[in-house]
């Protein structure tokens, strides 16, 4: 049926027409959004070997494989067992749609009868991303960088490269702070990096009065309106900053793979499920991997770097501990 024959009302033609082109403008318009230059398919051969190895490209793992190719005579291998992002994760307010999906691990909680009351079958999902940029490809971008003080008392355990002046220059080099409010308060201008590849912004709302009725309430019970949560003493009241760019997700895969996939040292595999650590002694030699269904042992000359996230990593040491090695661990420690 087209749009000419639904309507009750007389017409030219003229305001069907209209709302026909807009549809088309919009089905559009999302081909336009999504990212579409991810590092391409990389073949995997059965006992190739690499400098260093480091496993799932989530947050951690592709600024690591960015920071780790800078080398040139390194050879890296990236290894992720998701693929692309889907167009859902561009959209900052969709990826809660991913959640359950394949770009999901899909752990939920088991039911333990006490605390997990809230839902029906006691089971509490726990959304983890599987794909280039892993849980930055679905999570809230919430730019938070944590307090000093906490990086004080680290560096104070004798944790000396957590001292809060130098985390403050790695923060410094990653960022690129967009937001234009924020860019005009010197003091906040002063605090954020200007040349880094992870773009800070907030978020644009298309209605603010909820924001400002809101701050405003805050404000009047004495958490106080500040200009930048990072800047303040993290007590106070703001809208966050958030990886995003032009209402865009900035995932840590967007920011630091995509413009450095074409690296002749760096690989990266997605479609690679890492199964095991190969261990000798106290050292990991490297991994095997389910790659497409096709079962390959990599060797790393140097490192395996496990970046798998909180759950799969452990997870993936288990899988890989064989009894002698528990042994092994058992015996310096007693
Ligand atoms: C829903 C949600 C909302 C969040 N909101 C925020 C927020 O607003 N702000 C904030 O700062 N933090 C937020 N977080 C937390 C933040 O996203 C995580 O702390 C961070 O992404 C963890 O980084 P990671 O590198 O340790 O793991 P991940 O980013 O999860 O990366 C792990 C990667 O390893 C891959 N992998 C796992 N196992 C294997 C294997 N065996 N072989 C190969 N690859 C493997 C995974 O597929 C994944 O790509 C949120 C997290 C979630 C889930």
């Amino acid at each position: 049926m087209s749009c000419n024959q639904s309507c009750i009302y007389p017409t030219t033609g003229a305001a069907p027409n209209t709302f026909m082109s807009a549809m088309q403008f919009f089905m559009t318009a999302q081909c336009l959004v999504q990212t579409k230059d991810w590092p391409p398919e990389m073949e995997l051969k059965d006992s190739e070997v690499f400098d260093f190895i480091i496993v799932g490209a989530g947050t951690a793992g592709s600024i690591l494989a960015n920071r780790l190719s800078e080398i040139k005579n390194w050879k890296v291998l990236l290894l992720e067992a998701g693929e692309n992002p889907p167009i859902e994760s561009d959209i900052p307010n969709l990826s809660t749609s991913l959640y359950g999906t394949k770009f999901d691990w899909q752990y939920t909680t088991t039911n333990n009868g006490i605390t997990n009351q809230a839902y029906k079958d006691g089971k509490v999902p726990w959304p983890r991303g599987k794909m280039l940029g892993g849980s930055s490809s679905m999570n809230v971008m919430a730019y938070v960088q944590g307090h000093p003080r906490d990086y004080q008392s680290w560096f104070n355990e004798g944790n000396t490269e957590w001292h809060p002046d130098i985390v403050k220059q790695y923060f410094r080099k990653a960022e690129t702070l967009q937001d234009p409010v924020r860019l005009s308060i010197p003091r906040v201008y002063n605090h954020y990096g200007h040349n880094g590849p992870l773009l800070i912004n907030t978020f644009n709302g298309t209605d603010d009065s909820l924001d400002a009725n809101l701050l405003s309430a805050l404000d009047e019970i004495g958490i106080k309106n500040v200009d930048d949560l990072n800047t303040a003493d993290n007590f106070g009241s703001g809208k966050f900053t958030a990886t995003v760019s032009e209402g865009k997700r900035v995932s840590t895969a967007l920011a630091y793979l995509n413009p450095i996939q074409s690296r002749k040292n760096l690989k990266i595999v997605k479609n690679a499920v890492v199964t095991k650590i190969i261990l000798e002694g106290k050292y990991a030699r490297g991994v095997e991997v389910n790659h497409k269904g096709t079962k390959l042992t990599l060797t790393a000359k140097r490192e395996v770097i496990l970046s798998a996230g909180s759950l799969n990593t452990p997870q993936l040491l288990m899988l890989s501990v064989s009894k002698a090695h528990c042994s092994y661990i058992k015996g310096p420690m007693t």
